[in-house]
């Protein structure tokens, strides 16, 4: 993992200026995302063999947050405590949205920004403090959630102009839980640790109703201090928290995940139409998967939307192909065959090219109706 990380330091000289850190540090290092991420899936990281998981308990712990300025020894997590840490976060899209409204319902002293203005408003209406850039959002606020699209998007907020790493200084913390590779979050762990701060990758399992109530799963990984001091929010946004290790870790089991989703939604799009062609109800196949061995909530969820060839997006296509690639590549870093998901990615890239970035994942199955359709 050490090799990987050093190497990734490397990435993104391509685009070189110097500015000052909060910390007073001088800082010449601003990324040129796309090189970026080309080296970072070469220098995708080894996972090591064993990942120790450990199911925390959704309760509210005590306000752990005790940062060098601060000290927070009390031992309950009363509103007025909660709010005694100001939170920043980036990112106000499907997920970001209702995991910063959580925190701001919970007492929480919240300061959002988002690259869209007004779709903070919401937020602000709610009692969030609005700053201009995530620059700001570091350098006033003691402990930042980002919850970006893509490698792309995370590095840019984190380390590109009026990125995160500018604000930002000793004593504060930076928790990344966007979906990235291994890679890129050591890449911006790398940059937020040069200043002195404290990182954490905390991808999160779980899609846009689970964020709304609060049930999401938190994969972390990287500063295990950041994660203590983190944990009382977690809990206002999640049901569970893995701990996983080294900065890499959480990334890669998100991508697992995602990967093994990603193929089983496929799946479940061939069936649903391979059912219909032989004339079986399609309603009645999500019913009897239901009932078995591999129901999974995800096909009650979608099945009935997706026989009706409707996709209200929880959870992007774009996003979904973005996570198969990203597994991929994972995989051919350690020459895992993955042809399952190799087949899939391919199904979503189709789909991609039909127009259906922005539809929800589900929408998979008309890239299936569209191959039907040519042939016929
Ligand atoms: P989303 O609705 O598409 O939101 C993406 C966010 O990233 C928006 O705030 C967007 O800002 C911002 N963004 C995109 N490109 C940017 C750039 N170049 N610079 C600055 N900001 C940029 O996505 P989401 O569903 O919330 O997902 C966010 C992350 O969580 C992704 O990594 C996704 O894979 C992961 N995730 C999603 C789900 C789910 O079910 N939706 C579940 C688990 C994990 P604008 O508003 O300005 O576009």
């Amino acid at each position: 993992m050490s090799t990987s990380a050093s190497k990734c330091e490397n990435i993104g000289h391509s685009v070189t200026t110097s500015r000052t850190l909060a910390n007073g540090q001088a800082f010449g290092f601003i990324i040129s995302s796309s090189r970026a991420m080309a080296l970072c899936s070469i220098f995708c990281p080894r996972i090591p063999l064993r990942f120790r998981p450990k199911p925390i308990s959704p309760l509210l712990s005590k306000p752990l947050f005790s940062l060098s300025y601060r000290v927070y020894s009390s031992l309950q997590s009363t509103k007025d405590e909660l709010g005694t840490v100001s939170i920043g976060f980036l990112g106000m899209g499907i997920m970001g949205s209702p995991m910063a409204q959580n925190l701001i319902k919970a007492g929480c002293d919240v300061t959002v920004w988002n690259r869209t203005k007004s779709k903070c408003d919401p937020l602000v209406g709610l009692g969030a403090k609005y700053k201009s850039s995530p620059e700001e959002v570091t350098a006033t606020c003691d402990l930042t959630f980002a919850m970006l699209a893509d490698p792309e998007s995370a590095i840019d907020v984190a380390c590109g102009k009026n990125g995160a790493v500018f604000g930002i200084s000793s004593g504060k913390g930076y928790v990344d839980v966007s979906t990235v590779d291994a890679a890129s979050s050591m890449l911006i762990s790398k940059q937020i640790k040069d200043t002195g701060a404290l990182f954490l990758e905390a991808p999160v399992s779980g899609s846009k109703k689970p964020a709304e109530d609060g049930q999401l799963i938190f994969l972390t990984a990287g500063d295990k201090l950041l994660y203590e001091k983190a944990s009382p929010y977690l809990d206002i946004m999640g049901k569970s928290r893995f701990y996983l290790g080294e900065v890499g870790n959480g990334a890669a089991m998100k991508l697992v995940v995602n990967m093994i989703m990603g193929s089983m939604m496929a799946s479940f799009a061939e069936g649903i139409l391979l059912s219909q062609k032989v004339g079986l109800d399609p309603n009645v196949l999500v019913e009897v998967v239901s009932q078995g061995a591999i129901n999974a909530p995800m096909y009650s969820l979608k099945g009935p939307s997706m026989i009706k060839s409707v996709y209200p997006t929880a959870f992007p296509l774009k996003h979904q192909q973005k996570d198969m690639r990203l597994a991929l590549g994972l995989a051919e870093s350690v020459s895992q065959s993955t042809p399952i998901a190799a087949a899939a990615n391919e199904l979503y890239k189709v789909a991609k090219s039909y127009g259906l970035s922005d539809e929800d994942f589900s929408a998979v199955i008309e890239a299936l109706k569209a191959a039907k359709s040519r042939e016929a």
